[in-house]
Formats: structure tokens, C-alpha cells, sequence
């Protein structure tokens, strides 16, 4: 594969090298998530003294616990691409890098399946791809969760939530997702996605999902945001 189609680096988009994910020089630049970290979210904060960022703190979630790899702003660019860009290769990397620092956790949430957050089919049409499920896809391969991409659909095809603020996301996302069944027969579930910002994809994904009957709802994103 890497022959006919030398990958890209993740990072500075540039020829990667064989049979690497990323190439040298940029390593480094990925900052993974420092603690402490919110005992929720997984985001950093910087006061010790708190078990909860302020997000949070602040509003009731009904996802269970999250964690995410990097700083979002040390990853914002190889993101955008990989969203926008037709930058599908990335996900092997990501996946690669949350398995390594990620998968003891991802295990300890016992969890029965991978549901990546779903994309619009009109969305899904212009990309030719989910980043979510992509990364799904390769997290699964390492970690051998399975991945369900039968139950959490998108039937809103929703506003770009990168502007917005906190409770404007939250009404963009209303009535956003659907699950055809009327009992799905999980426990625990991770959603996947590629960022977490205010949580409230996340969050809006989870509630539709408990109201289905899974018990507990976690996550895994590439990149998580800081607590302000
Ligand atoms: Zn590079
Ligand atoms: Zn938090």
C-alpha cells in the first residue's frame, strides 16, 4: 500500500517515510493530555483541588467517564484536514497512539462496543467518509472492541459547532440523533469522536442512548479542548 500511495504525515501533511504513521521531525508536536485531569471529561484543569473541570461542574452529563489523547490546539490543523481535507490515513495514526496510551482504559470501561458519533448522510456524501468511524474502525482492530454502526444514526444535518457557544450547541444538537430500535441490547458502549469540546455531541449522543436502554456511556476522542 505504502509504495503506490506514500501516506502523509499526520502532522506537517508531508511524505511520512515507509512503514510509518508519522515522520520524525514531528513526533513531538502532539501533546498528550496532562494531568490532572477531570475525573468526567478527562480534560486538563489546572486546579488540583477539583475533581470536575468546570464544564463539568456546571451541567448534568449523561455520559458516565471520557478520555481523550491530545491538547486540541497542538493537533487543531492535522484535524481540520483530517475532517475536511481527505485525509482518511490519519486515522491509522490516532488510533495507533490512543491504543498505546489509551487502552488500559478503554478496556477497564468493559464496554461491549465502539459506536462512533455519526455523520449526516448529506455530510457523509461530500467527505466520502466518518472520521469517527474510520478511527472506530482502527481503535477496533488493536483493542478488539466491536463496532456498531447500526445503531446511532444522524437525521439532522446540523450546523457546524466550532463558532457556537455552550447553549447554543446544545439546541443546534436537539433531535440530532436517532436509534431505530427500540431496545438495543448493550451494557456499556464508547462513542467515538474526533474532538471534545463543551461535550455536548457527546452528551446528546449519550442521553439518546441511555433512553434505549444502554446502561453506561463512555468516550474516546482524539483531542479534548482546555478547561477555562
Ligand atoms: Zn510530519
Ligand atoms: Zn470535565
Amino acid at each position: 500500500m505504502d509504495a503506490l500511495f506514500p501516506g502523509r504525515c499526520p502532522i506537517c501533511d508531508g511524505i511520512r517515510g515507509k512503514n510509518k504513521l508519522i515522520c520524525d521531525e514531528c513526533r513531538l508536536i502532539p501533546r498528550r493530555v496532562s494531568e490532572p485531569r477531570c475525573f468526567r471529561c478527562g480534560k486538563h484543569t489546572d486546579n488540583p483541588n477539583e475533581e470536575f473541570c468546570e464544564d463539568c461542574s456546571s451541567v448534568k452529563r449523561f455520559f458516565e467517564r471520557g478520555t481523550a489523547l491530545y491538547e486540541y490546539d497542538s493537533v487543531n490543523d492535522s484535524i481540520a484536514r483530517f475532517k475536511n481535507a481527505s485525509r482518511p490515513e490519519y486515522a491509522a495514526f490516532y488510533a495507533e497512539e490512543i491504543s498505546k496510551y489509551l487502552g488500559t482504559v478503554l478496556k477497564e470501561f468493559e464496554a461491549d462496543a465502539l459506536i462512533p458519533i455519526p455523520l449526516h448522510p448529506a455530510k457523509y456524501k461530500k467527505r466520502g467518509y466518518n472520521q469517527s468511524e474510520l478511527l472506530a474502525d482502527e481503535i477496533s482492530k488493536r483493542i478488539k472492541i466491536p463496532v456498531r454502526t447500526d445503531i446511532l444514526f444522524r437525521i439532522k444535518n446540523t450546523k457546524e459547532q466550532k463558532k457556537m457557544k455552550g447553549t447554543d450547541r446544545q439546541k443546534n444538537l436537539v433531535g440530532a440523533f436517532h436509534i431505530p430500535q427500540n431496545v438495543v441490547k448493550l451494557d456499556n458502549v464508547i462513542l467515538v469522536d474526533d474532538v471534545y469540546t463543551t461535550g455536548s455531541t457527546i452528551d446528546e449522543a449519550a442521553s439518546i442512548l441511555k433512553e434505549a436502554g444502554v446502561k453506561k456511556v463512555y468516550f474516546v476522542t482524539v483531542a479534548i479542548g482546555i478547561d477555562k
